[in-house]
């Protein structure tokens, strides 16, 4: 007997008919022998409305207030959850978050969890109960409701799965929604999308965190901590979906599983910035210490002394980000710019820690969609690009009449330019033909002779033996590589297709790049720079020289070979915004200069002065409290 926990998303109880459908699924897994948790979201489009609500009394109310509101639409749900297995014959509690004892932090509206006690899902579970819980919250010390971010019914299921193995049981995990399982990618928006067999837990985390909305970026980290299986799969038939599991070898197989848009960010840039140690820290542990997780950071040197640092927020964060930061950027003598509407794809796969030639097709596909890429970052399975959206009316959110459609799928329509590029993107990488996993197999790609980073985290076990609350961040390695070189590219003009033409050369001669950031530097000029292995710089300057003379005279590559690469490892490395900030502040602390950042959810990347890269990590082990 196994304890199955079951997760039911907003379009899966959407209405009387649907509910039904669940408590049935439910309660089959009980009929098999098994111990049944249900975890449920609000209703349809019931958070939405909620949010709305509030909008109009408020334009800008209140966290606390807001949590209290949301939660309501979780409550509504288990009741009639709890009714219809009752219906049809079967034992069943409902239980809201507060009243299992969801402990988080008192972040509203992004609270993290801390503990989950098991003792009242125990005690239900024994008397035979299938249990039905809300998603999306728990309550703080002050027995003050919080919310945990939206989708976070994804992984109140996935943390509460995490919580009853460690107190013994044989657990399972469905997560139930209204498709198949994870593709390719989103298959509302390229129909060709497949369905992938399973996916691993770092590629989940990376496209989710990347914009897949099928999961919760977060519910991931708790499987992957935590070794839970997953399985994504649809409410409404009982065709196999998709496991979420740890990384089997056929997975490196694939340069990239998957594609992802995002479109709710705003790009900001500070532009003339000191170039000197501390001042990225400044930047970034602000940030952090306002919560707001950083997505792409692209730095770039400039001239006379002055750096520009491009970076990307969620929506959410802009007016916060940018009240955060007017003070630093008045000592700094800086300007913050804002970009307009911008969109985000990702490409990601787990081979591209092994294999090379991924950037250069994915920029060659947008090139011939005459797409411009306006900032360029990698992680170590991961690149992603921002595209400049046209501004369109509103027309575009209005929706078309009979059943009402997610917000978000309405804003996805207005990423036009993003969506163009899924689609070039998907299709370069042969994502829609048929093969186990789906996804194309390395075939034409060079494989590098070693990971540059090894897949595997060092000692996960114990270190999340020693995490104080379950959602803690979770570091547990950190690496050094004195083996790369970087090649900076200047003055390239901002134009389709340039960054595609370096990156071909590249590829051509057989070299593999690893960290790449693109920044714009000026009005209609980017600054390119990425590394290559140090015994390919010589012939990897000469081919990036040849090749930017020919775009423009004015454009030159210059190298440097003094540069150390170091790694930090671990699960939701992005998202949990301490991290960056430690990182910072420890190389700040000692001088340490940062030329290079590369952010994702399982590796944070910087390159450093060559000459002081033991001691940066020496530093960094120390900040991490690693002793290996
Ligand atoms: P739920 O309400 O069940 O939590 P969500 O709307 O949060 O459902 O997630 C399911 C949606 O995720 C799908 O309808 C689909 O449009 C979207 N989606 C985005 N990326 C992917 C992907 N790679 N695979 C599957 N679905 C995706
Ligand atoms: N109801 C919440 C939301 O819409 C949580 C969830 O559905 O996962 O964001
Ligand atoms: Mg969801």
């Amino acid at each position: 007997m196994a304890l199955v926990v079951q997760k039911f998303g907003g379009s899966s109880v959407k209405n009387a008919a649907r509910v039904m459908e669940a408590a049935r699924k439910a309660i089959r897994a009980k009929h098999d022998g098994h111990q049944v948790m249900v975890v449920v979201s609000a209703q349809g489009s019931t958070t939405d409305d909620l949010i709305a609500k509030a909008h109009e009394i408020s334009t800008t109310p209140s966290a606390r207030e807001m949590d209290m509101l949301l939660a309501t639409g979780e409550q509504i749900s288990i009741a009639l959850t709890a009714m219809a297995i009752q219906e049809l014959g079967e034992k069943a509690i409902s239980l809201t978050g507060p009243q299992i004892g969801i402990v988080t932090d008192s972040t509203h509206r992004k609270a993290r969890i801390k503990k989950i006690d098991t003792s009242r899902l125990s005690q239900a579970l024994e008397t035979g109960h299938i249990v039905v819980l809300a998603g999306f919250q728990g309550t703080d010390e002050l027995d003050d409701i919080t919310t945990l971010g939206r989708g976070g019914s994804d992984t109140t299921a996935v943390a509460v799965a995490a919580a009853m193995k460690q107190a013994g049981y044989d657990v399972q995990c469905e997560i139930f929604t209204d498709v198949d399982g994870v593709y390719t990618t989103d298959p509302r928006i390229v129909p060709d999308a497949r369905k992938m067999d399973a996916i691993s837990y770092d590629e989940m985390l990376e496209m989710a965190s990347m914009g897949a909305g099928v999961m919760h970026s977060r519910s991931i980290e708790f499987a992957k901590k935590y070794d839970v299986p997953l399985m994504v799969r649809n409410a409404q038939s009982d065709a196999v979906g998709t496991w979420i599991v740890p990384e089997a070898e056929w997975m490196t197989e694939i340069p990239v599983c998957g594609v992802a848009l995002a479109y709710d960010e705003a790009r900001l840039s500070l532009e003339g910035v000191p170039d000197r140690p501390g001042v990225s820290h400044q930047v970034f542990s602000a940030l952090a210490s306002a919560n707001i997780a950083v997505d792409m950071i692209a730095q770039s040197v400039g001239s006379g002394g002055k750096a520009t640092i491009g970076f990307t927020v969620m929506n959410t964060d802009r007016e916060k980000t940018i009240k955060t930061l007017q003070p630093i950027v008045a000592e700094l003598g800086a300007t913050l710019r804002e970009m307009g509407k911008v969109s985000k794809v990702s490409v990601v796969g787990a081979g591209m820690r092994t294999v090379s030639g991924v950037a250069e097709r994915m920029f060659r596909s947008l090139a011939a969609e005459k797409v411009n890429l306006k900032m360029i970052t990698t992680g170590d399975i991961k690149i992603s690009v921002l595209i400049e959206e046209e501004e369109l009316g509103e027309d575009a959110m209005k929706d078309p009449g009979g059943e009402p459609i997610k917000k978000a799928h309405l804003e996805a329509r207005k990423a036009v330019r993003g969506r163009q590029a899924l689609r070039a993107v998907h299709s370069a990488f042969g994502l829609s033909q048929p093969r186990k996993g789906a996804g194309k197999a390395v075939g034409d790609f060079l494989r590098r002779p070693v990971p540059l980073v090894p897949p595997t985290a060092v000692d996960r076990a114990s270190a999340v033996a020693r995490l104080d609350g379950m959602e803690d961040i979770l570091v547990s390695g950190v690496h050094l590589n004195n083996d790369q070189s970087r090649i900076t590219i200047t003055n390239l003009p901002d134009l389709p297709g340039n960054c595609a033409t370096v990156f071909t050369a590249i590829a051509e001669a057989g070299i593999l790049v690893d960290m790449i950031v693109q920044n714009m530097t000026g009005p209609n000029r980017a600054e390119l720079s990425f590394t290559v292995p140090r015994s390919d710089l010589a012939p990897a300057l000469k081919l990036a020289n040849a090749v930017v003379k020919s775009i423009d005279p004015a454009c030159l590559a210059v190298g440097d070979d003094q540069i150390a690469v170091l790694y930090v490892l671990g699960v939701g490395m992005r998202t949990h915004t301490g991290v960056a900030k430690t990182m910072f502040g420890a190389l700040a602390a000692r001088g340490i200069n940062i030329a290079m950042i590369n952010t994702s959810e399982v590796c944070l990347g910087v390159v450093v002065d060559r000459a002081r890269g033991a001691e940066a990590l020496a530093c960094l082990k120390t900040a991490f409290e690693l002793t290996s």
